[in-house]
């Protein structure tokens, strides 16, 4: 067998005790539908087959999704694209079907991404159950006015609970990472967390906030090029919002407030 791909974040699990507890973290129930990204050596792929009943597999290594395909040829159960998540019709492969359980060991270098693809598609999902990096799970949980918060803490939790389920030490991977690993569970939430207008407007804001994280907020909206016709200490002072504060001391509630007025609603 070929050896792991440093280029496809190829650090396989070879603990079969995490295995064990990321597959219980999920919960499956006959007849889930599973979507398994990567699924590289099948360590949770073996586990998936015997629980869900349908799962979808994206794997962007040939080899192994050849390997996939030809090991579950006679299964109608399973589907084994050979594709990168971050290029195939997500929405297209899920259609027909709500309810998806997401679980993936994630390639590091690409796992941000991969969660902004699967907030698209968040309609379609029950729940997500995925291993992180430990420092990108620390900050989708984190507290505003601390290190770790920033736009993924904001963009993900309006629409999903994330919770830390457990943290996996680099020993129980080949090869070992260099960084702790934490597995995270996201439930997505029947609608926004809090009003926030036009998300695309809400999503500059957001993103605009934490572009300069030494200057002041009203610094950093006004290099923003936001649609705001009477100025942006105006807004400020419309939601209540000193413009000395930091970005990053906002809180969800005060992002949407700000992007609620812009939006006008
Ligand atoms: N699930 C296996 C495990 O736990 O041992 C493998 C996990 S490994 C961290 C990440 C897997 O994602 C690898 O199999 C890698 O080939 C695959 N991968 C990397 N980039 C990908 C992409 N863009 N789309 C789909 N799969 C990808």
């Amino acid at each position: 067998m070929r050896g792991p791909l440093k280029s496809l974040g190829q650090n396989f699990l070879v603990d079969q005790n995490i295995v064990d507890r990321i597959v219980r973290s999920a919960a499956l129930v006959p007849g889930d539908a599973v979507l398994e990204i990567g699924p590289g050596r099948g360590a949770l792929t073996e586990q998936l087959i015997r629980q869900a009943g349908r799962l979808l597999l994206i794997e962007y290594d040939h080899a192994l999704a050849a390997a996939h395909s030809e090991l579950y040829r006679e299964n109608p159960a399973v589907t084994v694209v050979d594709g990168d998540i971050l290029a195939v019709d997500l929405s297209a492969l899920l259609a027909g079907q709500s309810g998806w359980k997401v679980i993936a060991n994630l390639p590091y270098n690409i796992s941000t991404q991969v969660l902004f693809r699967l907030l698209e598609v968040r309609e379609r999902l029950s729940q997500m159950v995925l291993m992180l990096q430990k420092e990108v799970g620390d900050r989708l949980v984190a507290p505003p006015d601390c290190g770790d918060y920033g736009i993924t803490t904001v963009l993900l939790g309006l629409w999903f609970d994330i919770r830390r389920e457990f943290i996996v030490p680099p020993g129980c991977f080949h090869p070992r990472p260099k960084v702790d690993s934490a597995v995270m569970r996201f439930v997505p939430l029947p609608q926004a967390r809090v009003e926030v207008g036009d998300e695309a407007l809400f999503r500059r804001v957001v993103k605009a906030a934490f572009a300069m994280r030494r200057k002041t907020l009203a610094n950093c909206l006004k290099h923003a090029d936001l649609p705001v016709p009477e100025g942006i200490d105006r807004l400020l002072e419309q939601c209540g919002i000193d413009g000395r504060r930091r970005g990053e001391t906002l809180s969800l509630d005060e992002f949407a407030r700000l992007s609620r007025q812009l939006s006008g609603v």
